[in-house]
């Protein structure tokens, strides 16, 4: 047998979480909550699974949650949107990205993505016959260096996959990003797949700026999300596309037979709970004390960071302490010190290692003051 996907092994985030309960360490890995969801929330899921809404849901979404998510777009963006053309409901962001790239790639379209990468963009387009073309993102602050995205196009590029804010790094894109990436499509039969999934986490009162947002951008963007990390269930795996009539068009040719429809129940309970804008427009303030509380324990470890821009995710370096792997130090900090994380060569195709680990700090406050703690014989583990 022949693989299709020869270099892909298990993802990392996999690994450490499998590794970080074996070991009984606290879980900072793989980016899910560590807390319940809101009891009202719950409550709804159960209402509507005993209510009978258990059979397949209509192909693209029930038509009251894509209303509610063109509304949803109107306030934040200022976008209008048709929910009944452009709005499509789907099994997770991970489904609408692949469907986006599937729907997309043509066999020997060149695919832009920016390291360090979110590991589903790259299988998506070689499955398609793609060919993955990595831009490395600024290694300071892990900004966009828009001249090598222009330099890297050609007349074989077709589509271009970004992500903000950004995971690992939690960069979030300005506003001159956005104008930069719109001089770079225009004219040109250039696509673009945006992953929002963290649209609703940015800190400081720095806004997100949807490609949903921006009048010319709209017209040749998928913009991706998930309702998993904004309402802290990442197991529902219940996500959304937004894209204008003639890419949705395409997109659902590829969902229909990806996964045809998304649980029914479920699409009834976000309609209902969606209802009130102070459930996604919370989550922010709510977000950005964890981060706080976070940093400031983190300040004591030795590492080095800058405050993360958004996300449930924060990066810290540790090149200046030891030359130790990056991966190595994950598993020896997960497995010693009882707190694991991801290392971030693992966002890049070649595992580049810079020395930089990844913690996510969406876990309930007992948990990252004690991960605090242990961190803070951190220098041990390089003593060795
Ligand atoms: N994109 C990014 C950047 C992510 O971090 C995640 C979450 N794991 C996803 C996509 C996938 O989202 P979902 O769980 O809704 O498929
Ligand atoms: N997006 C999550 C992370 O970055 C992981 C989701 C997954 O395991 N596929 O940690």
């Amino acid at each position: 047998m022949r693989s299709k996907l020869p270099h892909i092994g298990t993802t990392i985030f996999t690994i450490m979480s499998k590794m970080a309960q074996e070991e009984g360490a606290i879980n900072l890995s793989q980016g899910f909550p560590g807390f319940g969801a809101d009891p009202e929330l719950l409550d709804m899921v159960a209402k509507y699974t005993k209510a009978g809404y258990n059979q397949y849901a209509p192909m693209s979404g029930i038509p009251s949650l894509r209303e509610k998510m063109a509304e949803k777009t109107l306030r934040c963006y200022g976008a209008k949107v048709n929910p009944e053309t452009e709005v499509s409901i789907v099994s997770g962001a991970t489904e609408a990205i692949f469907s986006s790239i599937t729907a997309m790639i043509h066999p020997g379209d060149e695919a832009i993505i920016l390291e360090p990468a979110y590991d589903s963009y790259e299988p998506a387009i070689l499955l398609s016959g793609g060919i993955p073309i990595r831009v490395p993102l600024n290694s300071s602050d892990f900004s966009v260096d828009w001249e090598r995205v222009k330099n890297s196009i050609t007349f074989k590029t077709k589509l271009i996959v970004i992500n903000s804010p950004h995971n690992p790094s939690g960069y979030v894109w300005t506003q001159d990003d956005l104008d930069q990436l719109a001089e770079l499509v225009r004219e040109r039969n250039i696509y673009v797949v945006s992953d929002e999934v963290y649209e609703h986490i940015t800190f400081d009162g720095r806004p997100h700026l949807s490609l949903v947002g921006h009048e010319e951008l709209r017209q040749k963007s998928f913009v991706c999300g998930s309702f998993g990390k904004t309402f802290h269930v990442t197991g529902w795996k219940l996500g959304y596309c937004i894209a204008p009539e003639k890419l949705t068009e395409e997109f659902r040719k590829i969902h229909q037979y990806v996964t045809f429809s998304s649980v029914t129940f479920l699409q009834y309970t976000l309609a209902e709970y969606l209802e009130k804008p102070e459930r996604y427009e919370s989550i922010p303030g709510f977000y950005q004390e964890k981060r706080d509380l976070f940093l400031t324990g983190l300040k004591d470890t030795g590492l080095e960071f800058q405050a993360t821009q958004g996300s449930f995710f924060q990066t810290a370096s540790y090149g200046h302490l030891s030359k130790i792997g990056d991966r190595e130090l994950a598993e020896k900090m997960t497995k010693e010190l009882k707190v694991a994380c991801i290392p971030v060569s693992s966002f890049y195709h070649n595992q580049k290692d810079d020395k930089i680990i990844r913690f996510c700090f969406a876990k309930e406050n007992s948990d990252l003051e004690e991960a605090l703690v242990r961190l803070k014989n951190l220098g041990e583990l390089f003593k060795k």
